[in-house]
């Protein structure tokens, strides 16, 4: 299974293509990475692209193109890969659709992130990784369990990128709604587009992803209040009790739904009444 995470910068993509390697068996292809890994090796490339990546800008579609497709050449890929960060604009959709062809490889589906640009500049001021295995952390909203300790590695080193201040996240910002937002049409018209809701938490958001790629239906959140509305919230006792007269088994998923206690019963009286029964 090949699939593209498509979203703003600080949508969640990284954070949420990790998630998918473990969970489905794939490798996450970061286009950002591997030019940051090129920059800091000091290569013809990562001469290259510094300054680009710096300013905020694309790096040419040529090199990125040249760079994604010698990685899909790797034996770890042949399995299945989660494209993070590439294609970024209508050429390189056109080149990742011939390369795969090519390669005789295929393209399951394109997931839009979807979050508000404002969440986003929020997002990546307070983005950091771990210096050492690269887990994505945020100074709110996803801090290390033990503080100043990698909940993966447990280094106690971390690192911000540089390109990750307000100024440079606004050019950023703009460059996927003027080059990258536009491919979202042609992948559409593919069949091949699927969104989900990138404001949910992390958690509720590698749910929406993993039940896309297990082949279920996206829930809008519509037709899940209808179909929580539907479900039987009490089963009678009869249906519970097995034929055989033996002990009463409650089925799995027909809890018996509490009853709602009345507001002014669920409040404390504000003195005890009498002494507490033991
Ligand atoms: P991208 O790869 O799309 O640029 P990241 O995965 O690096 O985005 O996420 C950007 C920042 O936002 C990180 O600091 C991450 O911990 C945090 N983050 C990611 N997803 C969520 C989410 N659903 N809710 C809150 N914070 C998130
Ligand atoms: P984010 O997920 O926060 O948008 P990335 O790590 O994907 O950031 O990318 C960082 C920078 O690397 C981009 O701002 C851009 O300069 C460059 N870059 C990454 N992927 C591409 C690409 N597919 N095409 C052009 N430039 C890219
Ligand atoms: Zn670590």
């Amino acid at each position: 299974m090949n699939i593209v995470l498509l979203g703003p910068p600080g949508a969640g993509k990284g954070t949420q293509a990790k998630r998918l390697e473990d969970k489905f068996g794939l490798v996450q292809l970061s286009t950002g990475d591997m030019l940051r890994a090129a920059v800091a090796s000091g290569s013809e490339l990562g001469q290259k692209a510094r300054s680009i990546m710096e300013a905020g800008q694309l790096v040419p579609d040529e090199l990125v193109i040249a760079l994604i497709s010698q990685r899909l050449d790797q034996p770890d890929a042949q399995n299945g890969v989660i494209l993070d960060g590439f294609p970024r604009t209508t050429a390189q959709a056109g080149a990742l659709d011939r390369m795969l062809t090519d390669k005789g490889l295929k393209l399951d589906y394109v997931i839009e992130m979807k979050v508000d640009d404002a969440l986003l500049i929020d997002r990546i001021s307070g983005r950091y990784t771990c210096a050492k295995c690269g887990e994505g952390y945020h100074d709110r909203n996803k801090k290390p369990k033990v503080a100043g300790v990698c909940d993966r590695c447990g280094s106690r080193e971390f690192k911000r990128r540089p390109d990750d201040n307000a100024n440079t996240v606004r050019t950023r910002l703009d460059a996927y709604h003027r080059q990258t937002a536009p491919i979202l049409p042609y992948y559409r018209a593919k069949g091949v587009l699927q969104s989900v809701d990138g404001m949910a938490s992390i958690d509720a958001v590698t749910k929406a992803l993993a039940r896309i790629l297990s082949g279920q239906p996206a829930v809008a959140p519509a037709a899940k209040a209808a179909k929580k509305a539907a479900r039987p919230k009490r089963v009678a006792k009869a249906a519970r009790r097995p034929a055989g007269g033996g002990k009463a088994r409650r089925p799995a998923k027909a809890k018996p739904a509490r009853k709602a206690r009345p507001k002014a019963a669920q409040k404390r009286p504000a003195k005890p009444r009498g002494k507490k029964k033991l």
